[in-house]
């Protein structure tokens, strides 16, 4: 087989109205590098024509391949199934929606070859997003990195190149909420970054709703650090500490002035307010983990995949399906 420099990973969720146009971008920058290559596009249970339109470009062109999924995974587990199948020296991860440039991959590939094992694209500006997704994006990122130990760098998304050997280290990593960013600094690597303006998305609406974002912030946060159940023992810690000395207070008040003991019935029902918010609060974040825990110790597969094209005989390397497990 012919030694493949690059794999180009795209997951693509009800992306019609893109896809062509990323396709022909895509292809054009690619074959501007003259060396051999692969796109990967994984089709994240897409709804729409996503799947037919990917199925005719690998019937045109033998360099696009695709990972067509069950169901919708999200995006996290699509760019991991692309890692997982990609057979490049290097890989580049990049959204569908034409919002990271595909002109920077000569570049990245460039930096790469000067010795660096992660190249990720670092958004100097972001245009056609609005203010709230900006200022919360903003303010997560610095939260993430005050809350975390592993470094994970400010205003950078999934938009990087990576070595073989880094995707080849990321498969032991087998957890399940995955944030994929925040995986790539724990396994470590030469790193470093390549600033460019974040574009506003070619066609179509966000893919990411803010459910979806929210669950992103969560995994970013819970996989990384225990720091949120540390904060819920310290406060728990100073509260019971102030009420004990509340405690005090009351019963001196009840031995010695009984008389002004009686009254206080909005007092107690705002410490019982406050209070009971409190414990619902860190009962949460208790369940948080543990759903977590649950979700690990199921064990199930991580992606469950329904067609490989123009790359039928590869395994992945997690699971055997029937559809790519080799005849012997
Ligand atoms: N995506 C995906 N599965 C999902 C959601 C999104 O594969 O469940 C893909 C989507 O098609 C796109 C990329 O992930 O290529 C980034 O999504 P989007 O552009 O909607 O996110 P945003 O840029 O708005 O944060
Ligand atoms: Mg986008």
């Amino acid at each position: 087989m012919e030694k493949i420099l690059c794999s180009v990973i795209v997951p693509m969720y009800n992306e019609e109205e893109v896809i062509t146009e990323t396709y022909t971008r895509l292809t054009k920058v690619m074959d501007g590098i003259g060396e051999n290559y692969e796109i990967i596009f994984i089709n994240d249970g897409s709804r729409d024509n996503t799947g037919a339109i990917i199925r005719e470009f690998c019937k045109n062109n033998k360099r696009i391949k695709m990972i067509d999924f069950a169901r919708n995974f999200g995006h996290q587990i699509a760019i991991t199934a692309g890692m997982d199948y990609a057979a490049g020296e290097c890989m580049v991860i990049i959204d569908g929606d034409l919002q990271d440039p595909p002109e920077l991959i000569p570049d990245m590939i460039k930096i790469w070859r000067d010795g660096y094992d992660v190249v990720y694209g670092k958004r100097k500006s972001r245009q056609g997003e609005t203010f709230f997704k900006k200022i919360t994006a903003k303010a997560y990122y610095r939260i993430l990195r005050g809350l975390t130990n592993v470094d994970i760098p400010v205003d950078t998304g999934d938009f990087r190149l990576i070595d073989r050997k880094v995707s080849e280290a990321l498969k032991q990593l087998p957890e399940r909420s995955r944030y994929v960013r925040g995986l790539m600094s724990w396994v470590g690597f030469k790193q470093t970054a390549i600033e460019f303006e974040r574009s506003e998305r070619f066609a179509g609406e966000t893919k990411y709703p803010l459910k979806k974002m929210l669950k992103l912030a969560m995994d970013g946060i819970m996989s990384f650090s225990y720091k949120p159940l540390k904060l819920a023992s310290y406060i728990g810690a100073i509260l019971s500490g102030i009420s004990f000395l509340y405690l005090i207070i009351v019963v001196i008040q009840k031995l010695f002035f009984p008389e002004t003991s009686q009254s206080g019935w909005t007092s107690l029902i705002a410490v019982s307010l406050f209070f009971n918010g409190i414990i619902l609060l860190m009962l949460g974040i208790i369940g948080e983990y543990i759903g977590r825990i649950y979700e690990e110790a199921k064990g199930r597969p991580l992606y469950i995949i329904s067609e490989l094209k123009n790359m039928e005989e590869r395994i992945g390397p997690r699971y055997k399906t029937k559809q790519n497990t080799s005849p012997d």
